[in-house]
């Protein structure tokens, strides 16, 4: 088999520089209360402050960086219904190149609203019956648009790796450091950038309980498939790790853990009140698997990657009143 070439730390410090400028570096937050909680320093880099809302900007900006002429004219496509849509449709505009994005005909209306808003055109497909990976292939042939995957792409990696960069840049090394997992985009872009400047770090990626394929796979040693899970992180709803996120995972984190809806619900109410921060459930998975091992964390310093912020009011509501 070819073993695809795996981005690096030195992408991820290109990464930075390309994104520098278009990306926000963002705060990172500390909570008394959080500390009294832990016993410990804990350090909350918050991506849901990132533009359009979530880490997910920085992977796509990067990739589409690195487009040439003749890319950049004929456009970028790319299915999902979530983040990346909105992050690759805020970048192409940033860089001037026409967006497609794939959508379900059942996406939210406020996502495809936004998703239009930063100027992307939207195509719609029947998720029951239509494979969107297929439409979009087709598409990039037909029209020559270049195809940007949501976490499996070496330059998409090595972006969401910038924001674990700025926090040991702003922290020092850290003893433990908590990332969201959904295809592995973050965490693995997350495990260069750690194990490049606090080598000695204990890694965690962090999963909904009904999702662990990437629990699975870690402990395995080969990338296990599952259905769409059902949980209310819909960032984490991925049905597998990636070719190039799996091996990365695998070699520099510590272990994968997992954490249930109602603990995500606890961590959205507790940002809410105490910290004044609106997080998405998905972005709540850090914080949720930390606070279950807090009497292993004592005295140490932690780091927190709070992943992304959308979500409709209306939901957030519903769920934090529950
Ligand atoms: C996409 C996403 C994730 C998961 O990221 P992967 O790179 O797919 O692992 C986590 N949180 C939020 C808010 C996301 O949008």
């Amino acid at each position: 088999m070819n073993q695809p070439s795996l981005p690096t730390y030195d992408d991820v410090v290109q990464a930075a520089n390309r994104i520098a400028g278009a990306a926000n570096r963002t705060p990172v937050l500390t909570s008394r209360t959080v500390n009294e909680e832990f016993g410990a320093e804990v350090f909350f880099k918050c991506e849901n402050m990132q533009r359009m809302g979530a880490f997910k900007f920085r992977g796509a900006y990067n990739a589409l960086s690195k487009l040439g002429p003749e890319q950049r004219r004929a456009g970028v496509v790319a299915f999902s219904s979530g983040n990346h849509a909105q992050a690759i449709a805020l970048s192409a505009r940033l860089l001037g190149m026409p967006a497609t994005i794939i959508m379900p005909k059942d996406a939210p209306a406020a996502k495809v609203a936004a998703t239009q808003g930063y100027g992307g055109k939207v195509v719609f497909y029947d998720r029951y019956s239509e494979d969107r990976e297929r439409i979009g292939r087709e598409l990039a042939d037909r029209h020559g648009l270049t195809l940007i995957p949501p976490y499996d792409h070496a330059d998409v990696i090595a972006g969401q790796g910038t924001a674990a960069k700025e926090l040991f840049e702003e922290t020092g090394a850290l003893d433990a450091f908590f990332v969201c997992l959904g295809g592995g985009g973050l965490l693995a872009g997350s495990a260069l950038a750690t194990r490049a400047l606090a080598p000695r770090c204990a890694l965690y990626g962090v999963e909904p309980e009904a999702g662990n394929d990437g629990q699975q796979s870690f402990r395995s040693g080969a990338i296990v498939h599952i259905d769409t899970p059902k949980t209310i992180a819909d960032g984490a709803q991925t049905q597998h790790l990636g070719e190039l996120t799996f091996p990365i995972i695998r070699r520099d984190v510590d272990d994968i853990l997992t954490v249930s809806d109602e603990e995500l619900v606890q961590c959205m109410r507790f940002f809410a009140e105490r910290m004044k921060i609106v997080v998405e459930p998905t972005g709540c998975l850090g914080f949720a698997a930390a606070r279950n091992m807090k009497d292993s964390l004592k005295g140490k310093r932690v780091g927190i990657l709070v992943s992304g912020g959308n979500i409709d009011l209306a939901r957030f509501a519903s769920l934090v009143a529950g």
